[in-house]
């Protein structure tokens, strides 16, 4: 299959393969044909899967279809969760725009407010944004969105997640109603359907990937281990396998900066990011991580949402999420467009039942090892770090209570297979 087969112009195909993309991804196949016909859609796709194309492209190609209007008011409105996600987002909008005659900017917040009013002014056709920087701006009167025909919710249920539902309702009161809505979703929850009814007209539903399975092209490794040698275990792992482009999650954002902390004072160059860094340290620590420099990049969820960092081959769990469903997004990081990647998951005692119900949402069991001198401590209790932030589905007490003798069973087992070198050198 091909993009011209799907109905694009001559000038987006030609885009896009300068990008270097010639065969259109599942998700792409799917939701350019509906889009392109009008249509609303509900699709759901994870980072990686090449989701920003996929509504992006027929995007363009819709508004290019008319001449500019004048004075150039938002015709297309892309809603993100975070800055990162909105640059990326507006960094492929440019891309895939080169030759037709449309204008896109970015907005979020963070910075200073000044040139994007100043390159609003001048009028722009495509629109990205975080959801309070825009309620800002447009309730200092500085942008009109009543001529927005197309609305896209990128990672919608990211943007729940973040507490972003009442702004979006305001937003969708700014907006036109008649408009095509396209939402982007790497789950389809209640929420986010309860989000579809309300605000999408007869959509058409895509899937990328089944919900809450895991990108099979990834390798997935779980090493018990003693809470207090998780650092020097992690040490080891990126030293001994001289893995290049780690991506470490953290639980805390506290806990991502003692970690690259550490990870420096070891000599392997680090950064942390997390919503409390300052939007420059955000992006020179990403530009670091892309180019080299930055071996490892410590980053708590919500930061890390939408990184767009190709082919990247290592993502390490140095806690596991307490939502089962962030382990999905945190591994999709890697075995992008299909790259095989492996993801790593350090696992102590009083994890034990966030490692069992992620086990049971991918519907696997994720194989584990122990490695000699970073044994888990034999003594430590398997209550949860903090058992009301367990995310969803109540288990019963029975899996809990006494759960760690079975995993290091498993664990047992595990060790003189195979899988015990996996810590060996790859790449
Ligand atoms: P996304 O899911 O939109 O974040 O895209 C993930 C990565 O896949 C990005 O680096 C894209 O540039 C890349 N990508 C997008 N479309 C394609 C394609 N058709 N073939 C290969 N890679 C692609």
């Amino acid at each position: 299959m091909s993009f011209k087969s799907l109905g694009l112009s001559e000038d987006l195909v030609k885009a896009v393969s300068a990008q270097g993309y010639d065969t259109p991804t599942p998700i792409q196949s799917k939701s350019i044909p509906p889009v392109l016909e009008g249509k609303d859609v509900l699709a759901s796709a994870q980072t990686g899967t090449g989701k920003t194309a996929g509504f992006t492209l027929p995007l363009l190609q819709l508004l290019s279809q008319t001449p500019p209007l004048r004075n150039r008011p938002i015709r297309a409105l892309i809603l993100t969760p975070t800055r990162e996600l909105a640059a990326q987002v507006h960094q492929n909008v440019k891309d895939y725009s080169r030759f037709v005659d449309l204008r896109s900017t970015v907005i979020f917040g963070g910075v200073n407010q000044k040139s994007q009013v100043s390159t609003l002014r001048n009028g722009v056709d495509v629109l990205i944004a975080t959801p309070g920087r825009l309620i800002d701006l447009n309730n200092q009167g500085l942008l009109s969105l009543s001529k927005v025909e197309i609305l896209v919710l990128d990672e919608a249920d990211r943007m729940l997640d973040m507490g972003f539902l009442r702004d979006i309702k305001k937003i969708m009161g700014l907006i036109p109603k008649k408009r095509q809505t396209l939402l982007f979703s790497a789950t389809f929850s209640k929420d986010i359907r309860r989000l579809s009814s309300e605000f999408l007209k007869d959509p058409v539903s895509v899937e990328s990937t089944p919900e809450n399975t895991t990108v099979e092209a990834i390798e997935q490794q779980v090493y018990r281990v003693a809470k207090e040698k998780k650092t020097d275990l992690l040490i080891k792992l990126i030293s001994e396998g001289n893995w290049e482009q780690v991506l470490v999650f953290s639980r805390t954002k506290h806990g991502a900066n003692k970690l690259a902390k550490k990870l420096e004072s070891a000599k392997i160059g680090a950064a942390a990011i997390h919503g409390n860094k300052s939007q420059g340290a955000r992006t020179k620590a990403l530009a670091g991580f892309k180019n080299g420099s930055v071996k490892v990049l410590v980053a708590t969820d919500i930061a890390s949402r939408g990184l767009d960092i190709p082919l990247l081959p290592y993502v390490v769990n140095f806690e596991l999420p307490n939502v089962s469903e962030d382990y999905v997004h945190r591994i999709g990081r890697t075995g992008r467009a299909g790259a095989s990647g492996l993801a790593v998951s350090l696992v102590s005692a009083d994890e034990t039942v966030f490692l069992r119900d992620i086990e049971k949402l991918i519907g696997d069991k994720i194989p584990m090892d122990i490695l000699e001198g970073f044994e888990p401590d034999p003594n430590a209790s398997t209550k949860p770090f903090n058992p009301q932030q367990r995310g969803r589905k109540p288990q019963s007490n029975s899996r809990s209570g006494n759960s760690r003798s079975s995993s290091q069973k498993s664990s047992g087992a595990r060790t003189g297979n195979s899988r015990q070198n996996s810590n060996k050198p790859r790449r």
